[in-house]
């Protein structure tokens, strides 16, 4: 199942938590796991605190300090550090489910992360019972 998202700003994170729920809902699959993979190079996949959203602002604040837009990257489309990011963050995660719920703890959530927006993104969520 893919999930849309839009986003709005060069660098941004948006929790997609619900929406993998909705789709693990929807898979009918109650117990396996949950695989949720950005479809993108300059767009990842990541969990993380979605309780302050300050803590997506410290995030993006300093992957944007570590990694510059321009730090005179040879790749003529200009934004290699949108693909530099999306290789250390990863561009997929997967979460256990168990009795019809994601295995999340308290403060987890789960994001898709912008690094060359604004953009219409796709996520593909596969679930695998097990
Ligand atoms: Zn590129």
């Amino acid at each position: 199942m893919i999930i849309p998202v839009k986003t709005s700003a060069r660098t941004q994170m948006i929790d997609i938590t619900s929406q993998v729920r909705r789709a693990v809902q929807e898979s009918g699959v109650r117990d396996g796991l949950v695989h949720v993979c950005s479809m993108h190079t300059t767009g990842a996949v990541t969990i993380n605190e979605n309780a302050d959203p300050a803590v997506e602002t410290d995030i993006l604040n300093t992957i944007n300090k570590v990694i510059p837009w321009d730090d005179h990257f040879k790749h003529l489309e200009g934004n290699s550090a949108a693909h530099i990011k999306v290789s250390l963050f990863g561009p997929s995660e997967i979460i256990p489910l168990e009795k019809g719920s994601l295995v999340l703890g308290t403060w987890q959530g789960i994001f898709f992360c912008e690094f060359d927006g604004p953009r219409s993104r796709k996520v593909n969520v596969k679930v695998l019972a097990g």
